[in-house]
């Protein structure tokens, strides 16, 4: 399987090989934290909407997933959103943390020190929403290792002009000289009822089997995100 800086491009997998396409959110929120819905219920929603796979991933604390219930053909990946201190200038940080298996204080931590944590527990974590937090590539991003990649649309960051973080992508990009992962999430909080910031996002992963191998590939396929139905952007260069 070709590979270019440990990422394979999905497009060259042929569906004659068992490869299929699965539709997923990966940052989500919950009563749990600041969301309006239950753990249950923002399952059930993304069930009913035709997703793949979902992560709730509340600030600060894990849901687990042993206490979440979904259909076979579902794949429920376990994870929260972590908010180190930023030592570098900008805002504290927005990271998203994926199969994480043990909570940790990340507010008391470095961010270098909650990436090593969560990639010591088998996990991966994305920088979320940067243009919602302000973030400068340069200054906030660049002095971190271990990163797995970008969250470069997020809908409920949309809802304040901030969606879209495509260019803090490129910057990325440029100033480390690799690719990075890209993620499409809504980020939900409200209810489905209030339609403001569910549904809208989604990340595209090319896989052979739904669970338990797309919870490692997430992070190693050349990952795109959908708006709204419209492919945001695949780079490859
Ligand atoms: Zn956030
Ligand atoms: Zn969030």
């Amino acid at each position: 399987m070709p590979e270019k800086n440990g990422l394979v491009n999905p497009f060259v997998l042929s569906d004659d090989d068992g490869y299929m396409w699965l539709k997923g959110n990966l940052h989500s929120h919950s009563t749990n934290s600041d969301g309006r819905v239950s753990p249950q219920e923002r399952v059930d929603g993304y069930v009913n909407q035709g997703y793949d796979y979902l992560c709730v991933s509340d600030h600060n604390n894990i849901t687990f997933v042993e206490t979440l219930t979904c259909p076979e053909n579902f794949t429920l990946i376990q994870g929260a959103e972590l908010h180190p201190d930023n030592p570098f200038g900008g805002d504290r940080h927005h990271f998203v943390a994926l199969n994480i298996s043990e909570d940790m204080d990340a507010r008391a931590m470095p961010p270098q020190h909650v990436i090593d944590e969560v990639k010591k527990q088998g996990g991966s974590i994305w920088l979320a929403h940067p243009h919602w937090s302000g973030i400068n590539i340069l200054r906030d991003t660049m002095p971190l290792t271990g990163l797995a990649g970008i969250e470069v649309f997020n809908t409920t960051c949309r809802c304040a002009g901030r969606g879209e973080s495509s260019v803090h992508w490129d910057d990325w990009m440029d100033l480390s000289g690799q690719l990075l992962p890209a993620l499409g999430n809504d980020d939900s909080h409200a209810a489905e009822s209030e339609a403001r910031d569910t549904y809208q996002g989604w990340t595209m992963v090319r896989v052979k089997e739904r669970s338990p191998v797309i919870r490692q590939r997430v992070h190693k396929f050349l990952i795109f995100s959908c708006i709204a139905g419209k492919v945001a952007r695949l780079r490859s260069r």
